[in-house]
């Protein structure tokens, strides 16, 4: 007998496998699914491994096999207990982010009568038995539930047991249908000879039937039906005159099965290989060496380039070279739906060998890049995080775009693993090769990279509108200034004059507001100040309800003051507005201008960001208003000014993070200024304009924000110096929820003592930033140590728990 452990898709499984006996003549490998019992229900289970002996004595057997086939490869097994184990997921949790798209479904039962039968077995049901016997009987096989629709469940599943039991019915397993079908397309197929078809197009054109004569000679140049659509893009013809060719004879109008390929190549011409400039030729360079020759640990690339200093130009030939060597490549982006062009990118340079996965595909369309990745047709993955989990074959290199960006954490819902850390752990597992690129590495990145962890590569200039071109100047606007001057309009004089200009010269803007933070930190008008905790040193946070000024962290708590303590002014004042009041002012600051607003407001439907942005782009607006969301790899040309509303809202985050958040944001919404040949000038409005965030940005010089950076992580103590968990609980009672967080953190203290650790220490508890959501309140618990996992793993927690390992936001 043969073992197998199982992770089993139930809630109370946790972080464990589960023992099962494979039965004889069944063929179980590491990574198949299998349907196994699970208490009184029949469950999908993931094999993880195979043992001769049974962890436990007592094992049930397997009851099959879901598909002939592994679903998980042996690496993705590995990298599914990595992020169980380092993340405090459960198991099929990490399982789950590996299954093919739509796998995750019910075991339907269908029941069969069992053959010959003798009819003294029958003679003792009673008529309700005897009734179901004989459906069953009749239909051969016949499903649990339509019984039910008959009986009700309950009594349905007791003459099914009874059935079952006298041995008259047994019982069978199946998987619901995937409810996606193939689909067609309309094609055009030439149905006589090319050189026919050729005589006759002549033939046509001295009838002055041209249209239809070109659309006969396309056909005649191609060796195999064309889609419809590309007919009537590459020829101009109308469907009438396709048809008349039809009624001729001459072509058939067929709908042909076809694969989904979400990405649309029309008006997409394939590119080849730039010539690098010198930087990005000693850049690739180094990368080119290494995915030659892998080793253990992986070798991780930072590459840190500017804005617009052609790094997406070396992950193109970085993923050459890797399928030069019989290899493929994963490249995760931030978020997909916002980088169009940087997907039309990779698509021209690997023409249809690009495949993308994320969620807003239709289930069809993810099933089918699934499945082409999973036979090797795809050279190249993209997508947001989850596709890094693609089944991706002989994977060689994995390059994360915007590797600083938080998208790259799945904070939502467990497991909340980090892209970055899975990657290098997959890369380890494969043999791959990481290749990290930013223009504002994230500060624990490149503190691995100035200690010799990550390979560092540095792009320092740009090559757009031409090789060494400048930065955009950028202005920082002290808000104080424009107060006492008299001026209330959230435009500086500055801005309001050079958006005004800008746009008579028929050039474009983009006004960037950070919504996030609105009003829960004050800020005196008057000379900028923000309170701050004296313990945690990060900002205060204000609760209207009570009217305090509370620190998430560590719960202290003030009141509102009325006076700043610092310059005792009584300008202080709650400060923050949204993208619709923004939008509202420029509309009377700039009425001459077309205004374009983009917030997730208005991008909830699927293409809305290529709308929007493809007007922006064809300049049918002057000024587009929105949040960070387009600071992200947009490439405008006409774009000749930012104007940065507001710094501030992301820099008095409750949030340790706060300063590298802003020069990040900072950074990137400065780079999609001055793109094209016209240059390009950024303005920053602030309260704090001597804050080394803003400092830093305004000088597009990260070696001195890291360094300011680095030197407060390591006095705070905060990452990279030690690592953090975000322990929260969330109760519909808010006492209650605060007692439960009291307990937790007692039993934590009791459990370090007792294990004599001496470098772990907790913060709070103390109300969530956002402390009630949908009904329910949220207190939250920090962990500061090293690892947390290792400790936090015997530690039993109740039901309303969320456990973040390395948390990239504290509020
Ligand atoms: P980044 O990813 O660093 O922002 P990109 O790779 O997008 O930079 O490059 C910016 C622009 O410069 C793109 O339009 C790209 O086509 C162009 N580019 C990149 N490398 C070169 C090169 N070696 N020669 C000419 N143009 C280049
Ligand atoms: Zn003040
Ligand atoms: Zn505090």
């Amino acid at each position: 007998m043969r073992y197998a452990e199982v992770s089993v898709n139930s809630p109370v499984a946790q972080r464990q496998t589960f023992s099962y006996a494979i039965p004889s003549g069944l063929s179980v490998d590491v990574g198949q699914a299998v349907w196994v019992p699970f208490g009184k229900k029949i469950l999908q289970g993931i094999v993880l491994e195979l043992s001769p002996y049974p962890a436990v004595e007592e094992t049930r057997e397997i009851i099959d096999v879901i598909e002939p086939y592994p679903v998980l490869s042996p690496a993705h097994v590995s990298l599914a207990r990595w992020i169980s184990e380092y993340y405090l997921s459960p198991l099929f949790d990490a399982v789950a982010l590996m299954l093919p798209p739509g796998f995750e479904r019910k075991a339907l039962t269908f029941i069969s009568t069992t053959p010959n039968l003798d009819a003294r077995d029958l003679s003792s049901l009673s008529p309700e038995q005897r009734q179901t016997f004989e459906l069953v009987r009749k239909q051969g096989k016949i499903g649990l539930k339509e019984i039910e629709k008959g009986l009700g469940k309950k009594k349905a599943q007791t003459i099914i047991s009874q059935l079952v039991g006298r041995g008259l019915a047994v019982r069978s397993y199946e998987v619901e249908p995937v409810k996606i079908s193939p689909k067609r397309v309309l094609h055009l197929r030439l149905n006589v000879a090319a050189s026919q078809a050729q005589e006759i197009a002549t033939k046509l054109r001295e009838k002055r039937a041209i249209k239809q004569a070109t659309l006969l000679d396309f056909l005649a140049q191609q060796s195999e039906p064309v889609p419809w659509a590309e007919a009537r893009q590459r020829t101009g013809c109308s469907k009438a005159m396709a048809e008349a060719l039809s009624h001729k004879g001459l072509i058939a109008l067929e709908q042909i099965e076809v694969k989904r390929e979400p990405i649309s190549y029309q008006g997409i011409t394939p590119s080849s290989p730039l010539k690098l400039t010198a930087a990005q030729e000693s850049a690739f360079r180094s990368t080119r060496a290494l995915i030659h020759g892998t080793k253990n640990p992986p070798d991780v690339f930072l590459l840190h380039g500017v804005t617009g200093s052609g790094k997406t130009e070396i992950y193109l030939q970085a993923l050459a070279e890797t399928v030069k060597l019989g290899k493929r490549g994963i490249v995760l982006v931030p978020e997909i739906s916002l980088t169009p062009q940087t997907i039309e990118r990779f698509a021209s340079r690997f023409p249809h060998k690009v495949a993308i996965l994320h969620s807003k595909l239709s289930p069809g369309e993810q099933f089918d890049e699934w499945h082409r990745i999973r036979n090797g047709e795809a050279d190249v993955v993209i997508g947001p995080r989850s596709a890094l989990f693609a089944p991706q074959p002989e994977l060689g290199l994995i390059v994360i775009d915007e590797e600083h960006e938080w998208t790259y954490k799945q904070q939502d819902k467990s497991p909340r693993y980090h892209a970055r850390d899975a990657a290098i752990k997959l890369a380890e597992l494969t043999g791959s090769v990481v290749v990290l690129g930013s223009a504002t590495p994230d500060v624990e990145t490149f503190y691995h990279a100035q200690r010799g962890d990550y390979h560092l590569l540095q792009l320092p200039e740009r090559v757009v509108p031409s090789e060494g071109s400048p930065m955009p100047q950028v202005e920082v606007v002290d808000l104080r200034d424009e107060l006492k001057a008299g001026n209330r309009s959230i435009f500086s004089r500055s801005l309001a004059r050079t958006v005004t200009k800008t746009v008579a010269g028929r050039q474009q803007v983009i006004l960037f507001l950070n919504r996030r933070g609105g009003a829960t930190f004050i800020q005196c008008r008057h000379c900028g100040f923000v309170l701050r905790c004296k313990r945690c040193a990060v900002t205060l946070t204000h609760h209207f309800a009570e009217n305090v000024l509370i620190c998430h962290q560590c719960n202290y708590k003030t009141p509102v003051p009325q006076i700043c303590p610092r310059c005792l002014s009584r300008q202080i004042k709650f400060l923050g507005i949204g993208t619709q009041k923004l939008e509202q002012e420029a509309s009377f600051t700039f009425p001459q201008a077309r205004r374009l607003r983009w917030d997730s407001d208005m991008t909830r439907r699927k293409n809305s960001h290529k709308e929007i942005l493809g007007k922006f782009r064809t300049h049918q607006a002057d000024i587009l208003i929105g949040t960070q969301m387009i600071a992200k790899g947009l490439d405008l040309p006409l774009v000749t000014l930012v104007g940065v509303v507001s710094a501030d809202t992301s820099l008095n985050l409750p949030d340790f993070r706060a300063g590298e958040r802003t020069f990040q944001l900072l950074t990137q919404v400065a780079g999609r200024a001055g793109r094209g040949t016209l240059g390009g000038q950024v303005i920053i409005q602030t309260f704090t304009p001597e804050h080394y965030a803003i400092q830093a940005a305004a000088k597009h010089d990260y070696a001195s924000f890291y360094d300011k950076e680095i030197a407060y992580r390591r006095q705070l103590h905060n990452p990279p110096y030690t690592q953090l968990a975000l322990l929260a609980y969330s109760h519909t009672n808010d006492s209650l929820c605060q007692k439960e967080t009291e307990r937790m953190r007692d039993l934590l203290i009791a459990e370090r003592d007792a294990r004599g650790i001496d470098n772990l220490n907790l913060i709070g508890p103390a109300p969530a930033f956002i402390h009630r959501l949908r009904g329910r309140f949220r207190w939250q618990l920090i962990l500061r140590g090293t690892e947390l996992s290792a400790f936090l793993s015997p530690i039993p927690f109740p039901q309303g728990w969320t456990i973040d390992i390395d948390p990239v936001s504290l509020v």
